[in-house]
């Protein structure tokens, strides 16, 4: 069997830019490895096959499309100017704006609130959108929750609005993956052997599932190197959420970039969570409602929406769905 190692390792930086790198590729030098910086995160696209050249090509410009659209750091993206506009005027947007935000109302209700992308004005509360953090007072977090609310997202055909001033949306936590439905999308018009692309915690593996298997590794959470490994065979999408992709240390408690929209605190049940997923944008959105829902709620959810989950404890304790176990291996001490 044409058996590769991918080892997935999700630097910790303190500075807020999160970072997955292919520590050990395929030996194959019929791969050509190209890394481009976007969506705030490098990206590592690897293609074997006749057409990798233009595939790249075609799949760099994808990139840089979506992340035009979406990046909240550019002033002239479509989500920016929705968030610029909020309480003002509905403003028109590309279709995959549209269809983004859709979507990602859709992982709202199927987790019950977990995944919610108008988080954005308590995340730049506690200083995650600009890296400059506080732990805010219990006041501020109550005051602010009145200005999350999925409901207040209207959209009006091509037209995006926020109903109030003070709200904003951000798709950090979906964008990734749906950029990589959309690169799958068009993998089908080149000749191609295998893909692995990945996205800052986010992967892409695509190719004939009988004749090629990955060996994909989790990070440890707590070090460097990897807890676990995972072998997946054909295409599927790997997204990883986890607490040590962006935080702060104050008085001895560690606070990360997923808030627990429930309460306006960043979510502290799990450390990490791994979602195997047939859909891009599903399995991002599920890796970072999963990590706020922990445990129980996820591995229950998981079952129920038919995708595999592998997550870790504070104590490192693994937990993941029945079908994922015969794939899991587990690194020692
Ligand atoms: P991920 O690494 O995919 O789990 O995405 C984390 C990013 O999603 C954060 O950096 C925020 O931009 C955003 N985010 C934080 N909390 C939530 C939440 N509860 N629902 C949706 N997006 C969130
Ligand atoms: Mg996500």
């Amino acid at each position: 069997m044409n058996k590769k190692l991918i080892f997935v390792l999700l630097l910790i930086v303190i500075i807020g830019v999160s970072t997955t790198f292919l520590l050990k590729g395929n030996k194959n030098s019929d791969f050509l490895s190209t890394d481009i910086y976007s969506m705030n995160t490098i990206i590592q696209i690897k293609i074997s096959g006749r057409d990798k050249e233009a595939a790249t090509e075609a799949i760099i410009n994808e990139i840089y499309f979506l992340n035009g659209k979406f990046d909240d750091f550019s002033q002239v993206s479509d989500v920016s100017r929705i968030n610029n506009n909020a309480g003002k005027n509905p403003v028109k947007v590309d279709k995959a704006t549209i269809d983004i935000i859709s979507k990602a109302i859709d992982c709202y209700k199927i987790t019950n609130g977990a995944f919610n992308i108008s988080i954005a004005p308590i995340s730049e509360l506690w200083g995650f959108k600009e890296n400059v953090y506080k732990v805010p007072s219990e006041s501020e977090i109550k005051q602010t929750l009145n200005f999350v609310n999925m409901n207040d997202i209207i959209i009006l055909g091509d037209k995006v609005l926020l109903k109030k001033i003070e709200e904003a949306i951000d798709l950090g936590g979906v964008a990734k993956g749906y950029t990589l439905d959309k690169i799958k999308e068009i993998l089908p018009n080149y000749n191609l052997k295998s893909v692995i692309i990945n996205m800052g915690g986010n992967i892409l593996i695509y190719g004939d599932p009988e004749r090629s298997s990955w060996l994909i590794g989790i990070k440890n959470p707590r070090g460097d190197g990897i807890i676990g490994k995972i072998t997946i065979k054909g295409s599927k999408f790997i997204s990883t959420s986890g607490d040590y992709e962006r935080f702060f240390i104050e008085n001895g408690k560690r606070y990360c970039h997923i808030i627990d929209p429930s309460t306006g605190y960043p979510s502290d049940k799990i450390i990490s969570v791994t979602v195997i997923s047939e859909k891009g944008y599903f399995g991002d959105a599920l890796s970072t409602a999963f990590f706020v829902l922990g445990k129980e709620k996820s591995l229950e959810l998981a079952k129920t929406l038919n995708v595999e989950i592998i997550g870790f404890d504070e104590n490192l304790t693994p937990f993941s769905t029945e079908r994922i176990k015969k794939d899991l291996s587990f690194e020692e001490g």
